[in-house]
């Protein structure tokens, strides 16, 4: 039997952890390995991107992929949460509880996207170079391009990349390619699209700016009338900050506007100034840096719900086919231990992909029902209509955490990230990846 040949479409968080689980599958010679391409479309260069955070099983799965330590060394600091008001006076503290036995806001490991992808990436490459090195096929990285055309036989998926033009076959596409996964609309069809990426009625934005003297190890969270809020944390970073900008409930010019993706940076800014630009807090400061920022980032908050997540050889991962929203604090969970299981059920039905698919399904359904249920009033109840009704925010909220029920609300409601365990399949440990010194 051939090794299975794999195209991962997208080199995001859960792609290269796939093919790095894939290539460390147990007893198995170099040369049975699948032979497995990464497709790339934003190129070998990426930016820093925003603050993202890894819990409970998501930290198990960085030990066995033996990056914990490189991992740990990169995080961004963040010390808590705080609720501050125009004047910059803090309501209420939640500090991160550092041991990763309490969820809280902000994780024990808290890093940007950007930096966990680039270690993401150099491991799978370094086990793709020993796996060349004993003779294997290892990993073909394509960066800057993307699949044009796909379409499938029953035994093969077909793909033409739109730069290289180039056409080529494979056994099984796995769309990790996030989540406006070109992928999924390609094998799932178009139509039925706005039914699966279910619209929780809210925007955000991401970029980073030099840090100011008021930004320190919190993350702040201003809130504002007309249900806007502004997050600014720290990004780890010599002098510099980042920032999360929400609207919940925005009209429809920012739906509209998000629809025309990256290129569509000038009008979204745009759109945020109207909303922002009215002298409050620090909203100078944040929105003239938004507009010098080359890393601005928009997109709807959103989750992807699907009954199955493969359709013929065709398979989706992470965001693609499970987006459970920024808001969750479990999307870069839910990538990896999608990549994790995806990978054992490859690995133990390497002839039925079809039977690896179902697997993978069964593995994964318990935890992305548990992710995909947010806490309720998330994210309603941080963002009101009228001044009055922040008011009355800050004051509950000051009362919750004073008095200690927010630490034990935490301990109950916090992300879903150690409820469903993770299954053994016996791939090999790799050495721990080396920190800087
Ligand atoms: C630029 C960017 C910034 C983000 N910022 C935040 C943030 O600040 N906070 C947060 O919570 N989450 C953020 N996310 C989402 C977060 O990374 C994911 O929720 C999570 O890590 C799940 O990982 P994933 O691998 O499924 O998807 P992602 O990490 O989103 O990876 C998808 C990858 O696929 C690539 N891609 C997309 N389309 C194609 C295509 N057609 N062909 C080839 N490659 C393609 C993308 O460039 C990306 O590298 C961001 C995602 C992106 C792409």
């Amino acid at each position: 039997m051939a090794p299975l040949s794999i195209l991962i479409v997208g080199c995001g968080c859960a792609g290269p952890v796939l093919a790095s689980f894939l290539l460390l599958a147990p007893d198995t010679r170099p040369e049975d390995l699948p032979h497995i391409t990464i497709v790339e479309r934003a190129g070998a260069h990426r930016a820093a991107g925003q603050n993202i955070d890894i819990r409970g099983t998501g930290a198990t799965l960085i030990r066995k992929l033996g990056v914990e330590q490189k991992i740990r060394a990169a995080t961004t600091g963040e010390e808590g949460m705080q609720i501050v008001d125009d004047q910059n006076q803090v309501w209420v503290s939640a500090p991160a509880d550092k041991t990763g036995r309490v969820q809280t806001a902000t994780s024990d490991i808290e890093i940007l996207r950007g930096t966990l992808v680039d270690i993401l990436t150099k491991r799978s490459e370094q086990i793709s170079d020993g796996v060349k090195a004993r003779g294997g096929r290892g990993i073909d990285y394509v960066n800057g391009d993307y699949v044009e055309e796909l379409d499938q036989d029953g035994a093969k998926v077909h793909v033409r990349f739109a730069k290289s033009g180039e056409r080529r076959s494979y056994d099984v596409v796995v769309g990790a390619d996030g989540l406006q996964s070109r992928t999924r609309r390609q094998a799932f069809g178009d139509e039925g699209d706005a039914q699966r990426l279910k619209y929780l009625s809210t925007i955000a934005a991401f970029y980073s700016m030099p840090a100011a003297a008021t930004d320190s190890l919190w993350r702040r969270w201003w809130h504002g009338e007309n249900r806007r809020s502004i997050t600014v944390r720290p990004s780890g970073q010599e002098g510099r900050s980042t920032v999360v900008l929400l609207l919940v409930h925005p009209d429809e010019r920012a739906t509209a506007v998000a629809k025309l993706g990256p290129k569509g940076a000038p009008q979204q800014k745009a759109l945020l100034k109207k909303y922002f630009d009215h002298g409050e807090w620090e909203c100078d400061r944040v929105m003239r840096e938004m507009e010098a920022a080359d890393d601005f980032y928009y997109d709807l908050v959103a989750q992807v719900k699907m009954e199955k997540w493969h359709k013929g050889r065709v398979v989706l991962l992470g965001d693609a086919g499970c987006c459970a929203a920024p808001i969750s604090g479990m999307g870069t969970t839910l990538a990896l231990n999608g990549a994790y299981n995806l990978a054992g059920a490859l690995t133990h039905h390497p002839d039925d992909p079809n039977a690896a698919f179902d697997a993978f399904e069964t593995a994964m359904r318990p935890l992305v029902d548990v992710a995909q249920k947010l806490p309720p009033g998330n994210p309603e109840l941080f963002h009101w209509k009228t001044s009055w009704g922040i008011w009355i925010m800050r004051w509950a909220f000051r009362a919750i955490f004073s008095s200690g029920i927010g630490t034990l609300a935490e301990k109950f409601m916090g992300p879903p990230a150690d409820v469903v365990g993770v299954k053994e399949y016996g791939f090999r440990q790799p050495e721990e990846m080396q920190v800087d010194v």
